[in-house]
């Protein structure tokens, strides 16, 4: 089977590992500062906190920028449910706001409309986050222009998007939001294994989010409440969690990091094949544009209803059987039981609810060698044309 997705592990990263686990530290040694500004460094942001996962980087970004109970927070349905459940985390409320059909990623006028509507019940979200769906960076530049005119914060979802720009501007620089979440599931660009990363230029909220990753825990003398306690003497301050990653994840986190750009060619090249040689069957293609550059974390292709009856379960099912291991991204999460018990429903984001009826991401990793994409472009082909 050939998966959508998967790692890509060099020797070199395997050997990066092997010398952490002979070192003196196995978790918050001198790896994870290292990996952090080495992150840092690559996007341009002034401050990072590694974590176990994105979804703890969420919980802590929300955090850290005050969500708490009576708030609310919007997203879009078209993303993984981690995005949403940041801030049922803090107690605070979810709603979301649809994509839109061509760049899958939140629709600037979608947003813009229920701001306006918001503001007038007096229903103004604390936080909004855009996802970076499939590595295509959102509007960036519009969505902090409506962010400051509502006065909201954002937080991007970039799990997709580390090695991403927009214009010039790399994903992760936080030029355009208060904090950036990078994911290092071995789906994703890079990988940890399971970890993940908040970036942010506040460093203010760099301090909240490193405290909450570990129990709310501050060694720092001049936050202590009592500062002439012996050097054993720390305090907690606040609720915290263990949301730690370990020096081994950085370890190998940093190394991964050396080979980004190489990652990104190979999924561009990739994406370039797909593009040329999917073009012409019953398909909706990823829309390409010049303002950015995707990092293709996902190709997801979409049946089209106009000019083939086959359905997307047909296609998904004929793909499996021969091996190619298509995925679907998303299941709208307001969708999910969980949301719908919420008072979620079916036709609520029209957009989002119609993407995923047509969606099947089919195999895009660096990895993937040219005669492997071939068979897929072949399978896909003859899937569609028989
Ligand atoms: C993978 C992913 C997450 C969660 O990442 P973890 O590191 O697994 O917690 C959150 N949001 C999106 C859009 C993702 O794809």
């Amino acid at each position: 089977m050939i998966p959508y997705g998967r790692q890509d592990l060099s020797q070199q990263d395997i050997d990066a590992v092997v010398e952490t686990l002979k070192s003196d530290w196995l978790t918050t040694g001198p790896m994870v500062p290292k990996f952090e500004v080495a992150v840092a460094k690559f996007v341009g942001a002034g401050h990072a906190v590694a974590m176990n996962s994105a979804t703890s980087a969420l919980h802590a970004a929300c955090s850290a920028l005050g969500l708490g109970p009576g708030d609310w927070l919007w997203t879009v349905p078209n993303t993984f449910v981690a995005s949403a459940n940041c801030a049922i985390y803090c107690g605070a409320k979810v709603d979301f706001v649809d994509i839109d059909a061509k760049t899958l990623n939140m629709s600037v006028d979608a947003l813009e409309e229920r701001l306006k509507k918001a503001e007038v019940e007096g229903r103004l979200p604390k936080i909004i986050v855009p996802v970076h769906f499939a590595g295509r960076p959102c509007d960036m530049p519009a969505i902090k222009r409506l962010a400051d005119r509502f006065g909201i914060k954002l937080i991007e979802d970039a799990s997709h998007a580390i090695g991403a720009r927009i214009g010039d501007e790399p994903v992760g620089s936080c030029r355009y939001s208060d904090v950036t979440v990078f994911s290092f599931h071995p789906v994703k660009i890079i990988t940890t294994a399971e970890g993940g990363m908040a970036l942010t230029n506040d460093a203010g909220l760099a301090k909240a989010m490193a405290r909450f990753r570990s129990h709310g825990i501050t060694r720092d003398r001049a936050e202590m409440h009592i500062s002439d306690e012996g050097t054993w003497y720390y305090e907690q301050l606040s609720l915290g969690y263990n949301y730690r990653i370990t020096d081994i994840q950085c370890a190998l986190g940093l190394s991964q990091l050396n080979r980004l750009e190489n990652f990104i060619r190979r999924r561009e090249q990739i994406a370039a094949r797909y593009q040329d040689a999917l073009k012409g069957l019953p398909l909706i293609l990823p829309e390409e544009s010049k303002i950015f550059r995707s990092s293709w974390h996902l190709y997801a292709i979409q049946i089209d209803p106009d000019q083939t009856s086959l359905s997307r379960r047909s296609l998904f099912d004929g793909l499996r059987e021969r091996g190619i291991g298509v995925n679907v991204h998303y299941i709208p999460v307001h969708l999910q039981p969980f949301y719908r018990a919420l008072g979620f429903s079916v036709g609520q984001y029209p957009n989002a609810e119609q993407y995923y009826q047509r969606a099947i991401s089919i195999p895009m990793y660096a990895g993937l060698t040219d005669s492997e994409v071939q068979q897929v472009i072949e399978l896909v082909r003859s899937e569609l044309t028989r």
